[in-house]
């Protein structure tokens, strides 16, 4: 397990099976578990945690949701389409903020990547992007665009990324101007 801060700590991915970061952030009575992987290092490091346990998932890939049947939890919030896909959980469909000695703010984001994501912001400090971020030529512009826009509205300070074992965190304006240069690079070059 790895340390963000005092609050968060997570599980980083690994490859096969393909399994994403999970992020563990510490309520006064519930811990919040932010993905939950898809190996069994993920099963037996959630299973583990004593408090009663809140559930998000940021997306329906496998790599963040596969162990979700081998686990119990209190609640689970999901996106539309992870709904579809695992047939459980409670949709979030608006900005829910939920208050317990943190404060965890889930809201719904546009991504070219992956349709009907979540992303948490923890204190207003740090927001689990999980693979929104991911940029590919082709990718649809306007969600590009609706995606920086919710992302620059946000009252965080850092967005934290999944998949990257060297550098997770980024200042907000640091991963919105890689993110504007990746989406839209030879918009900027043409002018
Ligand atoms: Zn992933």
């Amino acid at each position: 397990m790895k340390k963000i801060n005092e609050i968060i700590k997570y599980l980083p991915a690994l490859p096969e099976p393909l399994s994403a970061d999970v992020y563990f952030a510490e309520g006064e009575n519930f811990c919040y578990i932010v993905d939950v992987g898809n190996n069994e290092q993920a099963v037996q490091e959630i299973s583990s945690v004593t408090k009663k346990k809140i559930v998000i998932l940021s997306h329906y890939h496998k790599d963040h949701t596969g162990n979700v049947d081998k686990l119990e939890y209190k609640e689970l919030y999901v996106g539309d389409l992870t709904y579809e896909t695992i047939q459980k959980g409670i949709i979030v469909t608006e900005k829910m903020v939920i208050q317990d000695g943190i404060e965890l703010v889930i809201q719904p984001c546009p991504s070219p990547h992956v349709k009907g994501s979540l992303i948490v912001t923890i204190n207003k400090e740090y927001t689990l992007l999980a693979d929104l971020y991911f940029t590919k030529a082709g990718y649809d512009k306007e969600l590009a665009r609706q995606m920086l826009q919710t992302l620059e509205k946000l009252d965080t300070k850092y967005f934290v990324v999944s998949h990257q074992s060297e550098k997770n965190v980024f200042e907000k304006q640091e991963l919105l101007e890689r993110l504007v240069n990746d989406f839209f690079a030879e918009l900027s070059e043409s002018e």
